[in-house]
C-alpha cells in the first residue's frame, strides 16, 4: 500500500472544493474529489491534478443522501485503500427568504446536506482514520461560514443555522477524538468569489457585498483553500477544534 496520504473532499468539483483537492495534490495528497452532479466539473479537476503529475479520482455522491456516503467511502477505500484526511466542504444556499416564507423541504434538505452529511462523512472517516478502530489517525476540516456569526437575516438565515450548528459539531468532535490521532477544525469563509452565491439567486452578491468587508474585496477560493491545507497539514499538529475565520476582516 502506497504511503502517500488520501484526502477525501466533498464538492470538490467547483469552488472552494476545487482550490482545495489543486492544492491538496500539489502539497503530495492523493485526492478524492467528490461531486453532487457534475462530473464534467470534477473530471476537469482530476484531469488538472493529473496533468501536473498528481493522483486523483472522481466520486459521485450526494452528501445529503446517507447511501450515497456509504458507497462514497467505500470507493474510496477502493481506489486508494487508506484515508488520512476529510474535508467537509460541500454545502448549498438557497433564495433569499424570510424564515416566516420558508418550507419545511427547505429547511429539512438544508440541514441534511450542510450539517447531516458533514457528520455522516465524518463518522466514516473516524471509522477508518481512529487509533480506537486500529486507524493511524488523520485530520478533518469542515467549511463553516461568516454567516454562523453573522446570522444571514433576509437572505437564509436556515443556512447560517447550518454553519452555526457546524461550529459546535468541530468543538465537541475535536476533544471526543483529541486522544485517537485526529484533529478537526474548521474554517469560516466570509464572502468568496465562486458559484455558490448564483445557485442562491444572487450572482453579483459578491462584487455586490465587496464594500462592506474590511479589506474591500472578495475572497478567492484559493485563499480559502490555503487555510484549509494548513490545517489538514502536520504544520498544525497541535491545533484542534480550532476555527478560523478567512474573510478579510468580516
Ligand atoms: P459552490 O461553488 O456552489 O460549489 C459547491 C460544490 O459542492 C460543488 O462541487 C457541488 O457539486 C458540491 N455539492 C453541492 N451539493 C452537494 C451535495 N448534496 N453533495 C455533494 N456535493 C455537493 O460552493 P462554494 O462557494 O465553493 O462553497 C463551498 C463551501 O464553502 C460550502 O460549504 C459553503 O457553504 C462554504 N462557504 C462559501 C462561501 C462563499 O462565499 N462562496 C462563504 C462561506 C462559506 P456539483 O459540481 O456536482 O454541483
Amino acid at each position: 500500500m502506497s504511503d502517500t496520504p488520501v484526502v477525501l473532499v466533498t464538492g470538490g468539483s467547483r469552488g472552494i472544493g476545487a482550490a482545495v483537492c489543486r492544492l491538496a495534490a500539489r502539497q503530495g495528497w492523493r485526492v478524492a474529489v467528490n461531486y453532487a452532479s457534475n462530473r464534467k466539473a470534477a473530471d476537469a479537476v482530476v484531469a488538472s491534478i493529473v496533468e501536473h503529475g498528481g493522483e486523483a479520482v472522481a466520486i459521485e455522491g450526494d452528501v445529503g443522501k446517507a447511501a450515497d456516503i456509504a458507497a462514497m467511502f467505500a470507493a474510496v477505500d477502493g481506489h486508494f485503500g487508506r484515508l488520512d484526511g476529510l474535508v467537509n466542504n460541500a454545502g448549498i444556499v438557497d433564495y433569499p427568504q424570510r424564515v416566516d416564507e420558508m418550507s419545511a423541504e427547505r429547511i429539512e434538505r438544508m440541514l441534511c446536506v450542510n450539517v447531516t452529511g458533514s457528520m455522516l462523512c465524518a463518522a466514516e472517516a473516524i471509522r477508518r482514520m481512529s487509533s480506537r478502530h486500529g486507524g493511524q489517525g488523520g485530520a478533518i476540516v469542515n467549511v463553516s461560514s461568516m454567516a454562523a456569526i453573522l446570522g444571514a437575516a433576509t437572505q437564509y438565515v436556515d443556512y447560517a443555522a447550518s454553519k452555526a450548528a457546524i461550529d459546535a459539531f468541530t468543538v465537541g468532535l475535536s476533544r471526543e477524538l483529541a486522544v485517537e490521532g485526529i484533529r478537526v477544525n474548521a474554517v469560516r469563509p466570509g464572502i468568496i468569489e465562486t458559484d455558490l452565491h448564483a445557485s442562491g439567486g444572487l450572482p453579483d452578491r459578491a462584487r455586490e457585498m465587496a464594500p462592506s468587508v474590511p479589506m474591500q474585496r472578495a475572497g478567492t477560493a484559493e485563499e480559502v483553500a490555503d487555510a484549509i491545507l494548513y490545517l489538514l497539514s502536520p504544520s498544525a499538529s497541535y491545533i484542534t477544534g480550532a476555527i478560523l475565520n478567512v474573510s478579510g476582516g468580516r
